[in-house]
């Protein structure tokens, strides 16, 4: 007696702890459980929130909802191996990573947001979302603590549109190395630390070189180089980013009308930040830049991608236009991952669509991949737009590619990014190699 006393009392228990330690509607552990855990040395805690969740559940019958949270949780534990996925009501899922060095794990997460680019089917309905994750890096702190850091961090770059923020123990005892940023770039875009690199872009029936992407360097005197993606979100907090924008463009600029003078025509394409697309004075400075150093804004290929998380929708909308009516060239960048990509293409005006190289480069081993790519350009095609495939590694790529009818390739077998005075000079002897064959 006393012991199926005791029993029934464990199995209550035990009831009890999976109702509190578990997420009702899809049986996945919950944050509770994750927070009471002892995380495993050299750890990151990483929190994901889905875009538009609320909504999606919205459309979904009840009974789906769990189904809906447990589809997520398989598609982010087959793009990063994590045994258990932790789940919360609000469109949340948190789980532990190895703690990489951080461009490592910023590209890691950058990957496994791309699995997110294919929409959801759950059961008759699909959905298109996004994918924000927050990163903490605090090893040793109390593992509750390290959980509200990326909920609270997956939560900013949800509203902020970033694709990934990060919470990390050194971002507070580096307080004055963030304080000191903006005094940083400055020294480094006067001494020449920050710098730009050139990558080509091959017209892919002619086989020549048609321009180049200027893609921004730093090497810092003790830190050494700086990956782009880490600086730009972090001079995008700083405030900084205005200033690096039309810095790049200047110089870009300088770079373009150099080999223009050539006498081939050359495109070259800058990127602008998601943060910057809404800016009320953009287009006068761009204008400006182009007006002060004589160059015909179609020379210039502005990339741009995230801009459906942009504060301003319409004043990012209202800036792209006026842009394009200058005459400079718009390029929607990473085509394929946001979950804007085909609104984009509704609503904004361009030129051109840049194939994401995590797609490209799965064209070689994947049916999927190749149809969904072969459809992207005969659609961009349709509607006017030319094709680049950035991202390609190897030639069966760039040939399955020119079988595809895409016009522009991009990628480390063909070039990697380059100081100027190097690619100036590779890019004049294949000028005068061509032209020898002709
Ligand atoms: P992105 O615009 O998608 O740039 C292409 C990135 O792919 C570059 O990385 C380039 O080095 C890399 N890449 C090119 N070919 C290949 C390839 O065949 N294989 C592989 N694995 N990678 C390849 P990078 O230079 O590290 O730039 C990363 C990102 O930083 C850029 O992505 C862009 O979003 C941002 N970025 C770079 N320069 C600027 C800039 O001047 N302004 C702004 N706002 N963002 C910039
Ligand atoms: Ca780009
Ligand atoms: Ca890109």
């Amino acid at each position: 007696m006393v012991s199926v006393t005791v029993f029934a009392a464990i199995r209550l228990w035990q009831k009890r702890i999976r109702r509190v330690q578990h997420t009702s509607s899809s049986g996945l552990p919950n944050m509770l459980a994750l927070s009471n855990s002892v995380l495993p040395v050299g750890c990151d805690v990483v929190v994901a929130t889905i875009a538009r969740y609320e909504e999606i559940l919205a459309t979904l019958p009840q009974d789906l909802h769990g189904e809906c949270a447990r589809q997520i949780a398989r598609r982010i534990a087959v793009g990063c191996g994590a045994g258990e996925i932790y789940h919360s009501d609000g469109g949340h899922f948190a789980w532990v990573e190895e703690a990489r060095p951080l461009d490592m794990q910023l590209s890691h997460l950058e990957g496994l947001r791309a699995l997110f680019a294919a929409p959801l089917q759950v059961g008759p309905h699909t959905f298109d979302t996004n994918i924000h994750f927050g990163l903490d890096r605090n090893e040793g702190v109390e593992t509750a603590t390290r959980v509200n850091s990326a909920l609270a961090s997956a939560n900013e770059a949800l509203s902020s549109g970033r694709v990934i923020e990060l919470f990390e123990a050194q971002r507070l005892a580096e307080a004055p190395w963030e304080l000191s940023l903006h005094a940083r770039i400055d020294e480094g875009l006067r001494n020449g630390d920050i710098w730009l690199a050139f990558q080509s872009q091959w017209d892919i029936a002619s086989n020549r070189i048609c321009g180049a992407e200027a893609l921004i360097r730093w090497n810092h005197p003790t830190r050494g180089p700086i990956a782009p993606n880490a600086f730009i979100l972090q001079a995008e907090r700083a405030g900084r980013i205005d200033a690096l924008t039309y810095w790049v463009l200047d110089q870009a600029i300088v770079a373009a009308l150099a080999i223009n003078a050539r006498g081939e025509r050359f495109q070259m394409s800058v990127n602008l930040s998601g943060q910057m697309v809404d800016k009320p004075d953009l287009v006068k400075n761009f204008a400006d830049i182009a007006l002060r150093r004589g160059i015909d804004p179609g020379l210039i290929t502005i990339e741009v991608t995230e801009t459906s998380s942009v504060g301003n929708r319409p004043a990012a909308v209202h800036n792209l236009t006026r842009l394009r009516q200058i005459g400079f060239r718009l390029s929607i960048d990473d085509f394929g991952t946001g979950e804007a990509s085909l609104t984009y293409l509704a609503d904004l005006p361009s030129d051109e669509l840049k194939l994401d190289r995590r797609f490209v480069s799965r064209i070689t081993d994947s049916h999927r991949e190749r149809a969904i790519v072969a459809s992207t350009i005969g659609l961009a095609h349709a509607l006017g737009q030319t094709v680049v495939a950035e991202g390609i590694e190897d030639a069966a790529t760039l040939a399955l590619l020119r079988d595809m009818g895409c016009d522009h390739a991009q990628g480390f077998y063909l070039g990697r990014p380059q100081p100027f005075a190097v690619f100036e000079r590779e890019y004049e002897a294949r000028y005068h190699r061509e032209f020898g064959r002709v």
